[in-house]
């Protein structure tokens, strides 16, 4: 049995930042009609909070949005007494719940020790955000069980070999990654899969859904996937010819994915799409579930979300009705494609 480390001067110092990015639950969902399956999902991840732990990662997916320099080649590695103190930010914060993110967090050698931190900390839950081919050894899951990783945030894009190999630039990959997820849910880990869409795996996102209720079925336990478009950043940006669907033929696919998830039994949700492209199916978006905020840990005072770096609004949406909801559109694609299928509500 692996020992608590210990935590010395950790919660002395503070990390350099002094604002912290959060997630909450809305107390009052702001769905016409408050899906339950979203509304206990919103609970279970928040409130919770980003841990970046750098950009490594060994895989290279042509749609990844991390920055790692013109040349791809920069790598960035954070220090871990930043992630202790960033650990110990939010815990004094009241925000237990944490979210390890990358890169690829569970390729650093001392994953395993800051999930230790984490539970010594007494986070409720350690969420590991992963797309591992690791995760394929059994005894690896194992670990993340025994050094207390309560959930893991799988990133999975397809259930088809083919599509995921093109999206991850790999042969090997996909199979591994596929064997994970049987692990996961073997050894009952908690778990939601996360789908980023783009012109590779839009085509199977039913057969995406059909597969996520065949896994209800064989390991008895619910489904649950989040959807997104691509961020068109970094290497997406570099590829976005070969991946960026239009908005309008996405949000289409989503509708219907979540009409036949609605009909199989098992939970789908997805994220910034704006409202005006997904009409009846608007309270099946996380953000009227989940918010962002900004704590100011140096006085507690909770502020709004900062503007997002690479999503904007176009001059019409000044006057929808669902301004304040929208996430907005990514600035690239709006430069690309235009403001013609977005229209005020
Ligand atoms: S019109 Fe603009 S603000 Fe309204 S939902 Fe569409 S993108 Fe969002």
């Amino acid at each position: 049995m692996n020992q608590p480390p210990t935590l010395g001067i950790v919660t002395a110092a503070r990390a350099q930042n002094s604002i912290l990015e959060v997630t909450m639950p809305r107390w009052t969902p702001l769905a016409a009609e408050p899906q339950p399956t979203l509304r206990e999902f919103a609970w279970q991840y928040a409130p919770s909070f980003f841990l970046d732990v750098g950009t490594a990662c060994p895989l290279h997916c042509v749609y990844c949005s991390v920055e790692r320099g013109a040349d791809d080649k920069v790598v960035r590695m954070e220090a871990r007494e930043h992630l202790y103190m960033r650990m110990a930010d939010g815990a004094g914060a009241g925000i237990l719940k944490v979210t390890f993110i990358g890169g690829e967090p569970a390729s650093r050698p001392d994953f395993l020790h800051l999930a230790d931190v984490a539970h010594a900390m007494a986070f409720d839950d350690v969420i590991l955000a992963t797309k591992s081919v690791k995760l394929a050894r059994p005894e690896f899951v194992a670990e993340l069980k025994a050094h207390n990783v309560s959930i893991v945030h799988l990133s999975l894009d397809s259930f088809d070999p083919a599509v995921l190999g093109k999206m991850l630039a790999s042969k090997t990959a996909p199979k591994l990654l596929l064997e994970g997820l049987r692990e996961l849910l073997r050894q009952e880990v908690d778990l939601f899969l996360f789908a980023v869409l783009t012109q590779h795996n839009l085509p199977g996102l039913l057969d995406y859904v059909r597969q996520m209720a065949a896994l209800q079925a064989e390991f008895g336990r619910p489904m649950t996937a989040v959807l997104t478009p691509l961020k068109i950043e970094s290497r997406a940006a570099r590829n976005r010819a070969a991946l960026v669907p239009k908005m309008e033929d996405l949000a289409a696919q989503v509708a219907q994915a979540l009409d036949l998830a609605k009909e199989l039994g098992v939970t789908l949700a997805y994220k910034n799409i704006p409202p005006c492209l997904m009409p009846n199916h608007r309270d099946f978006a996380l953000e009227r579930y989940l918010q962002e905020l900004r704590i100011d840990l140096e006085t507690d005072e909770r502020l709004p979300a900062a503007p997002s770096t690479y999503l904007t609004h176009g001059d019409a949406c000044a006057t929808c009705a669902e301004r304040e909801l929208c996430p907005g559109v990514d600035k690239r694609y709006a430069a690309q494609f235009g403001w013609a299928a977005f229209t005020p509500i």
